[in-house]
């Protein structure tokens, strides 16, 4: 099975994960070997996985190459994901072995097929136990069908292994030998969901695409309702029939459940899942079932695209717009992006799916790249609530209330009828600013230029940039005056101290990322808000992500004009998608339309303005115009270089020095912008420095930008990173 091009002995290039920057020469072993082939291979004292990259590089002394030490048992990496890996690095100007890291981030791969000691529920669980012990049990229940270690039961339970092997003399908990991988038992394509009006028609033009097997990009657009998920489900379906590998990329793990649940019912059982959330020992298994075909559905965040798939028929990005798409750390990337690149490159059909698509996707609609299918909502033509602007100028509020009179009346109406209302407000804690009142110092944080957020149920100031924590100070830190410390600005905890105060009989709930231990426990509570568990939802953006509350009739935005503020050039676009999202969480209820109001400073906004219309089509080639005239994306190409040191005239000097010696640039008609402090201009102690590149749709930008920051070598403290299509500019 395995393609032995290269005979033992020959000179063969192995690709490591270790950051050397190139392919090294080795030997192919005693079997022989083929491109693809996973590999173990010495280096120095140690050995490290590798894959076969291609004929050797040659200019090593042959007589120092070393054997490749074995052959890994893994089918050989295809050539459509080598192709994949160097593409993608060529675009974001990541070294190769770095996204060879992105495909091999699962532990274990080195070792053989073994036997491993697993636990898992048994028959009968007493209703009476400790608390340690019903954790046990909660976390078997909660990663049902997934066998677990002894190590990570006892870390999801945390409880030690004593606990566990009580439970397990007791019969309560069985354990068991098990084979180290199984493969994910098949999803049965036959049935599927009742498709009405026009998600039959787009139902049938997705089939088609997978079923001809080729490469296109298809925009699904339409609101939460108007049965997008059963819509691309059906396209999945085709491609379990035809026998090929479906993957299926969501923005945040907290969703991942609820998609499980209707997988489950589609198609019988689980399909693989692929996040963060997942043991080490399921990534493992995961992987090697990928990569043998016996995984056919995989859900999962933006690395799962790096899986190495045997035959992937189509890729769904549900969510498209989500900024999480965009990984900001380690390797920067765009998995929408990249998705449509492995699509392209597999040869197969990659499906976006959104209700307010992002205006890059809307762009390449518009230039016949990508084709679009619309969802109507399913319960008569209102897509939105009833829509409307609260104006904050003339409220005469007192400093630590937030809610209008308006809101509030509408709120009350709400709750005395049994309905819920959603309070949103985009931002984590209790306060954004604790100022002293004696001199108007603002408590910042010690390593960044970020003021601290107080968050109140933790006793603590937060830096949200590093995470950095310090109590509250009874005294100025700058004049030393005590008990003039003062919050300032509201954060939802804060919200809901007025909301507790102003609604004293209502039954509160507040999601917020940062409140739950787990993706498990923020679960829960949406669960219980659904059911009707609480009167009055106080929430972040977490809560603008396809949760359903049927009971939910009232949309509040507290701050319409927070997201407007600052210079991001997609800001405009952010708060449209954003506030569309969150009004469309008020659903219809007998009948009834829902109701959004914004609370805003500046009513006559044109961004505000759109949100208000509705006109969405209005809004999109409004802004594009916008960017068409100022030249930046999607219209033009931009790259960001973020250069931080902790010697902030040396970072000053090196970007100054980068941005004299444009000429690789100036070639292709790129420009150089900068150096200028970045808009955080110091995390982790760490002065950050910033240059903008602005080119042309069609400039050759990546070799330039590489030939151009290749000329100066950075010191060993200054840190170098670009970031090709920057989503944020923090
Ligand atoms: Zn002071
Ligand atoms: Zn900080």
């Amino acid at each position: 099975m395995h393609d032995r091009t290269y005979a033992p002995g020959d000179l063969v290039g192995v690709l490591t994960t270790e950051p050397l920057g190139r392919v090294l020469d080795y030997r192919a072993p005693e079997t022989g070997c083929g491109d693809g082939d996973f590999v173990e291979v010495p280096l120095g004292p140690r050995r490290v996985l590798g894959v076969v990259w291609g004929k050797a590089r040659g200019d090593w002394d042959p007589a120092k190459v070393r054997p490749i030490h074995r052959l890994l048992d893994a089918p050989p990496m295809r050539a459509e994901l080598r192709a994949f890996l160097a593409r993608a690095a060529d675009y974001t100007l990541t070294p190769l072995p770095q996204m060879l890291r992105l495909a091999t981030r699962a532990p274990g791969l080195t070792e053989g097929t073994a036997l491993r000691r697993v636990y898992r529920l048994g028959p009968t669980v007493p209703n009476q136990l400790t608390d340690a012990r019903h954790r046990v049990i909660e976390a078997l229940r909660a990663f049902a069908g997934a066998p677990m270690t002894l190590g990570e039961l006892a870390e999801e339970a945390a409880c030690t292994p004593s606990v566990i092997k009580g439970l397990v003399k007791l019969g309560i908990v069985l354990e068991e030998e098990a084979p180290r991988d199984l493969p994910f038992p098949p999803l049965d394509p036959k049935g599927g969901a009742t498709l009405q009006g026009d998600q039959i028609a787009a139902a049938d033009a997705l089939i088609a695409a997978v079923a001809a097997g080729d490469y296109s990009t298809t925009l699904l657009k339409g609101v939460t309702g108007s049965g997008k998920t059963e819509v691309y489900l059906e396209a999945v379906a085709e491609c379990l029939r035809a026998g090929r590998q479906a993957l299926v990329l969501l923005p945040e793990i907290a969703l991942t459940a609820e998609f499980l649940k209707r997988v489950e019912a589609r198609f019988g059982t689980r399909p693989a899942e692929w996040h963060s959330g997942v043991t080490q020992t399921e990534r493992r298994r995961v992987w090697k079932m990928v990569a043998t075909g016996n995984a056919s559905l995989i859900v999962g965040a933006r690395s799962a695209l790096f899986l190495p798939y045997q035959r992937l028929g189509l890729i769904v990005v549900d969510e498209e717009h989500d900024t999480s798409y965009k990984q900001e750390e380690g390797v920067l990337y765009n998995a929408r992006d990249m998705a449509v690149l492995r699509a392209a490159i597999a040869g197969c059909p990659v499906v976006l799916a959104s209700a307010t698509p992002s205006l890059e996707t809307w762009a390449n609609v518009e230039a016949g790249k990508y084709t679009r299918l619309d969802l109507s909502a399913r319960y008569g033509a209102a897509e939105l609530p009833d829509l409307r602007a609260i104006d904050m100028r003339p409220e005469k509020l007192p400093a630590d209330r937030w809610i209008s009179a308006r809101l509030a009346a509408e709120v009350a109406a709400r709750t005395a009828k049994g309905e819920q209302s959603l309070l949103f407000l985009n931002r984590r804690g209790y306060a954004p600013v604790t100022l002293c009142r004696a001199c108007g110092h603002q408590v910042g944080c010690d390593h960044c230029d970020a003021r601290m957020v107080e968050h109140r149920f933790q006793k603590r100031l937060v830096c949200h940039q590093c995470g950095a924590t310090k109590p509250v100070p009874a005294a100025c830190p700058a004049c030393g005056v005590e008990g003039r410390m003062a919050a300032v600005g509201p954060g939802v905890e804060r919200l809901a101290e007025e909301v507790a105060a102003r609604f004293p009989e209502a039954r509160i709930a507040i999601l917020s990322s940062d409140l739950f231990g787990s993706a498990r426990a923020l679960k829960a509570q949406i669960d219980t808000i659904a059911q009707g568990g609480a009167d009055i939802i106080i929430g972040t953006q977490i809560v603008a992500k396809g949760h359903n509350f049927p009971l939910l009739t009232l949309v509040g935005v507290i701050d319409a004009d927070l997201g407007l503020q600052g210079s991001d050039l997609r800001a405009a676009e952010r708060t449209f998608q954003l506030m569309r999202q969150v009004a469309g969480r008020a659903g219809r209820l007998e009948g009834r339309k829902g109701m959004a109001l914004l609370q805003t400073h500046q009513p006559e906004h044109p961004v505000i303005r759109a949100i208000l219309g509705g006109d969405e089509e209005a809004f999109w080639r409004a802004e594009a115009a916008e960017r068409r005239a100022a030249g930046v994306p999607p219209y033009g190409r931009m790259a960001g270089i973020i250069l931080s040191s902790p010697d902030v005239a040396q970072v000053f000097d090196f970007a100054a020095e980068l941005a004299r010696r444009d000429t690789p640039l100036r070639r292709i008609g790129a420009q150089v912008y900068g150096p200028a402090p970045a808009p955080i201009a110091r995390v982790r102690g760490r002065h950050r420095v910033r240059l903008l590149v602005k080119a042309d749709k069609t400039a050759p930008l990546q070799p330039a930008l590489a030939e151009w920051i290749a000329q100066l070598k950075p010191p060993a403290n200054l840190r170098l990173a670009v970031d090709i299509d920057p989503q944020s500019f923090l």
